[in-house]
This record gives structure tokens, C-alpha cells and sequence, in this order.
């Protein structure tokens, strides 16, 4: 790719792991509205569960997510409690299949790190979950694992409480680099935390990966792709690290003269990029990577992928239900977002109501565009007039927003063949790009995402 295209298209668009995207959300959706909509869903709809853990034992300095530092356990404690009364505010507002419980396929744990959560309590909370839902025998269980917290006694314990799926952040090997975020992790500690998760029947193993972080370079990428091969993960995210101080203030920590530029990014996730499937590994949408055996490389040939609020999934849930402050849901309805901080979200609930904050109705214009968007995002390409169909409409209706494509139609990014769009592979790295010109509200949220590139 030619480097005044990576100059030309170093732009901040959104990751779309919803559309509409999360600055539209507003207080049209309260937990009144949330409860309704809880209410009018079918009770055979299968069920995809979220829960928020927005603690941490220390802050890294690249760090995106919502979390809080705690040195004591209180907080943590008592913010189990709130969670597990949430989950019968929810379990209640849904409605009775036949006086059966609702069938949860997908539980996963985010954060934050949830494995600040002490062993018994996972148990806690997995026996609450499986007396308000028919957790289904071959549900995914899936936990984002902070390796330096974790030992094989602990790791025993998410066994049985049934996780069989762990992701683990790695970001990069290099001690310099790891020093410049505040996160101290050598290679050894990661193996043997993976070492221990397998003996543990804990088999489905994601990592993370990192670029563009302060003093990362391209000559590392490679060492950095082997040495976790090596360790066999079956899926590895490569993410571009977002510089956003104006919004994550612990960001201002890092030396912004000690990060890579935009060429020099692009370099990094190119070579990375090109050694995973070098290795074997199937390209998933713009940064996410399979072993051939996985469920997410046999969604990707069969058109299944999907992308959430986790980023790129295999989870085809029409529901998600999020649980704990700053919780992002979506029902067949719209999205939901809970309270934060976490003494409003703890206070709604002790008072019975459901913590809902914000949110977003969907109509069909939306539907039509999400569908467009996560197919681009998923697939590399996207049948609009079908699409269009689908919710009622027509192709037409989306003209305006091919004719915003024309640039990267002339920069061999994407093309158009009838009424289909295909994103080239030389444009994959745009996706996101391509994706926007259906975003029917970006103009208004701009200065809130991340670099394209
Ligand atoms: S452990 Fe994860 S969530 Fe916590 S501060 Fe570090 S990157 Fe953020």
C-alpha cells in the first residue's frame, strides 16, 4: 500500500461493534424502557450473556476500558452483590417460556479484569445464573484472564465453574515496552498461565496482541508473532493501540515522542499481519487472525461471523444482556448502556430498578445500515440490494451514501459490481473506512474514535 494512501486515510472512525455507535446512545432508553423491552421478547430467543467487572489491581497505561484500581476486595465484594441482585431485576422483567427459564448460549466476562473475582465467588455467581437461566450444557463460557494475577489453583476454580474459554492480554514481549505502559508481564508467565488453563480443560485460548504502543518497532513484530504461535492460541487479535489522553487521562503517562507514526504503524501490523498467515493463521475481518480449525475461521467460509461489543464473535445471539456499570446490551429492540459510576449503578439496583442509563431504539433505516456495516466489517462484502430488501427497503436508499466511496473506489480500496460492494484485499486494513459511508450519524461523533490505521 502506498504510503500517501496511509497518510490520506489516517482518519478516526469507529470500530463498529454496534451501529448505531455508543456516543449516540441518550436517556430515551431508561430502565423503564429496558423492562418493556425485556417484557416483549420471545421467550425461545437464545440468549447471549455480558457481565462487567470494572476493576483492576493496577492501571496500565495504554489501557481503553472503564475500570477502577482497588487495592481491597470490599469494593469488588460488594459490587458482586449488586450484580447478582441485577440479575434477578433482569430474570424477572423476562418473560416465562412455559414456565421455563430462558437459554443463555454465550456468558461472557469482561472488564476490567474479572479475574479479580475470588474463586468462590465465581461459583456464587454461576449458581445465580443457572437458577434465573437454562445456561445451555455446550454454552461458551468465556473470561478475559489477566496472567499476572492468575495461579493454577485459581484457574482450577474457573474450571469448575465451567469456563472454557480465556483471553488473554499479552500486548508485547519487549521488556522496554512493557516498562513504557506499566505492564510487567514476561513471556514465561503467560506460557505457564496457558500451560495451566489447558490442564484445566480450559481449551479455547484467544490472545491480544499489540501495535503501535511506545517503542514497539517493526523489527519486533516477527519474534513477537513466533513467540506466540509457539504457545498454539487459536485466535489472536492484533490491535492498533489508540492514543486518546483528551479521553483516558492515565494515557497522558505515555511519552507521545516514544510512539510509533502512522507509516511506521502500518509497518508493524503488516508485517505481524503477513507472519500469522505465514504460520497458518486465517485473516478474520481488519484485525483479528483464526487457526483453520477454529469455529470463527468455519464461521468466516459459511458468512457467520458477527461482530459485538467483544469485537469479532461467532455468537449469532439476537439478545445480549449486559450486566454491571457501564454494560452494554442489545435486544431485537435497540441498545442498552448501564449506570456509571458504580454508585449510581449499585443504587439503582438496591432500589429495584433496572440500572439502564442510555440507549437507542432501532428502526429500519438503522437496521438496514447495521446489516450493511457488519457484513462489510465480517465478510468484505456486502450485497446492498439484498440487504436493503431484508428491512423493507430499496438500494436507492443508500445511494448517497455509495456515492461517498468514490475516493476509495479510485484508490483500489473497494469496488462496486452491480449492486454489490467488495472491500480488495489490498483495502482490508480500511475496512472501517468503508464501513463509515453507511454510518448515517458519524458527522456528529468524529473526535471520538480511534485511528483508521
Ligand atoms: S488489566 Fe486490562 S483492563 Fe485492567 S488496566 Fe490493564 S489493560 Fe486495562
Amino acid at each position: 500500500m502506498k504510503s500517501d494512501l496511509i497518510q490520506k486515510y489516517d482518519m478516526r472512525v469507529p470500530r463498529y461493534t454496534s451501529y448505531p455507535t455508543s456516543p449516540q446512545f441518550d436517556e430515551q432508553v431508561d430502565g423503564a424502557v429496558y423492562k418493556r423491552w425485556l417484557g416483549e421478547l420471545n421467550p425461545k430467543t437464545e440468549l447471549s450473556l455480558y457481565f462487567h467487572i470494572p476493576f483492576c489491581a493496577e492501571m496500565c497505561s495504554f489501557c481503553g476500558c472503564y475500570t477502577k484500581i482497588v487495592k481491597r476486595y470490599d469494593p469488588v465484594a460488594e459490587y458482586m452483590n449488586a450484580l447478582l441482585a441485577e440479575i434477578d431485576l433482569v430474570a424477572d422483567a423476562l418473560p416465562s417460556n412455559m414456565g421455563e427459564r430462558m437459554t443463555a448460549k454465550h456468558l461472557h466476562w469482561g472488564g476490567g479484569s474479572p479475574t479479580m473475582l475470588k474463586g468462590e465467588d465465581w461459583m456464587a455467581i454461576m449458581d445465580k445464573l443457572r437458577s434465573r437461566f437454562d445456561v445451555a450444557d455446550n454454552a461458551e463460557i468465556a473470561v478475559e484472564l489477566d496472567p499476572r494475577t492468575a495461579s493454577e489453583e485459581y484457574i482450577a476454580q474457573l474450571e469448575k465453574a465451567g469456563v472454557n474459554r480465556a483471553s488473554i492480554g499479552v500486548q508485547s514481549y519487549r521488556a522496554k515496552v512493557q516498562e513504557a505502559i506499566n505492564r510487567i508481564q514476561p513471556y514465561e508467565i503467560t506460557a505457564k498461565v496457558i500451560e495451566w488453563l489447558r490442564a484445566h480443560s480450559i481449551n479455547h485460548i484467544n490472545m491480544d496482541l499489540m501495535y503501535g504502543l511506545p517503542h514497539q518497532t517493526v523489527d519486533e513484530m516477527e519474534d513477537m508473532v513466533d513467540k506466540t504461535v509457539e504457545l498454539q492460541p487459536n485466535r489472536i487479535a492484533l490491535f492498533g493501540y489508540a492514543h486518546v489522553p483528551w479521553m483516558k487521562s492515565h494515557q497522558k503517562l505515555i511519552n507521545e515522542d516514544d510512539l510509533p507514526g502512522t507509516q511506521e504503524r502500518w509497518d508493524q501490523f503488516t508485517v505481524a499481519g503477513n507472519r500469522l498467515v505465514e504460520k497458518g493463521y486465517v485473516k478474520i475481518g481488519f484485525d483479528h487472525f483464526a487457526h483453520p480449525d477454529d469455529s470463527m475461521a468455519h464461521a468466516i467460509e459459511s458468512s457467520e461471523l458477527h461482530r459485538n461489543f467483544q469485537g469479532y464473535t461467532t455468537d449469532t445471539a439476537p439478545a445480549m444482556l449486559a450486566f454491571g456499570a457501564s454494560a452494554i446490551g442489545y435486544l431485537p429492540q435497540g441498545y442498552v448502556q448501564n449506570q456509571l459510576p458504580l454508585k449510581a449503578y449499585s443504587q439503582s439496583v438496591y432500589s429495584g430498578v433496572l440500572p439502564t442509563a442510555k440507549g437507542i431504539p432501532i428502526n429500519d433505516d438503522d437496521k438496514t445500515r447495521r446489516e450493511v456495516i457488519e457484513r462489510i466489517m465480517c465478510d468484505l462484502e456486502v450485497d446492498l440490494s439484498a440487504v436493503a430488501k431484508e428491512f423493507g427497503g430499496n438500494v436507492e436508499g443508500l445511494e448517497k451514501d455509495l456515492e461517498k466511496l468514490t475516493p476509495l473506489i479510485e484508490d483500489g480500496i473497494c469496488a462496486i459490481d452491480g449492486d454489490k460492494l467488495k472491500v480488495l484485499e489490498d483495502g482490508r486494513p480500511f475496512i472501517r473506512l468503508v464501513a463509515s459511508a453507511f454510518d448515517a450519524y458519524l458527522k456528529t461523533s468524529e473526535g471520538r474514535h480511534s485511528k483508521a490505521v
